[in-house]
């Protein structure tokens, strides 16, 4: 254990920091120090958001997204083409989709992907809804917004099988170069799907 250099309470800010993604115990230390010296500018309103924050939270029961209503802001918005259902695993695929402005539909948050290897069934996923979601009316079209990865490409084939009876076009994302990127650079399992899913010129 290395010998603690501020008092408790602070060490436990700065342990509680550590945990948050993309901080490890360095970045940590550094911004319990910038959040002490900046207490008024910035500590004091950082701990009020996160009460407030803390109290308002819901899972939106139509798509599992967060905020602080429910329904959500985006199930909620009739400005989206209700016609299409983006399925993300997680909701950080839907904020960054969102971020990108990258389609006006609706979501729906899956709550990670089918894993044999860590016990991820379907019982353990937003399948069912998405399935019954699919069967109404105004919905055309499922994008299976799902990693490239080998558990993201299982559940966007579960899911397709589940889907065939219902009345919709499911479809999924390209896999290939990405913008700017330069062929010597990609891995071969890019470069093989971006072959395959080649497209008229
Ligand atoms: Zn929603």
């Amino acid at each position: 254990m290395p010998t603690a250099v501020a008092g408790p309470e602070i060490e436990r800010l700065i342990q509680l920091l550590a945990r948050l993604p993309g901080l490890g115990p360095r970045s940590a230390r550094r911004a319990a120090l910038h959040l002490i010296k900046k207490r008024e500018l910035l500590m004091a309103p950082l701990a009020a958001a996160l009460e407030t924050a803390m109290e308002k939270i819901e899972i939106c029961k139509v798509c599992g997204n967060i905020d602080t209503q429910n329904p959500c802001t985006v199930c909620t918005d009739s400005r989206r083409d209700a016609s299409i259902i983006v399925v993300v695993a997680d909701v950080a695929d839907l904020w960054a989709l969102e971020r990108a402005h990258a389609i006006n539909g609706r979501y729906h948050v899956l709550g990670g992907t089918l894993s044999p290897l860590d016990g991820v069934g379907p019982q353990d996923l937003s399948i069912d809804t998405l399935i019954s979601r699919a069967h109404e009316t105004p919905v055309k079209e499922v994008i299976l917004a799902l990693n490239a990865t080998v558990d993201g490409q299982t559940t966007a084939h579960y899911i397709t099988e589940l889907l065939q009876d219902a009345d919709v076009k499911v479809t999924r994302l390209a896999h290939g170069v990405p913008v700017g990127g330069e062929l010597d650079y990609l891995d071969e399992g890019t470069l093989t799907a971006a072959i395959k899913q080649r497209t008229l010129f």
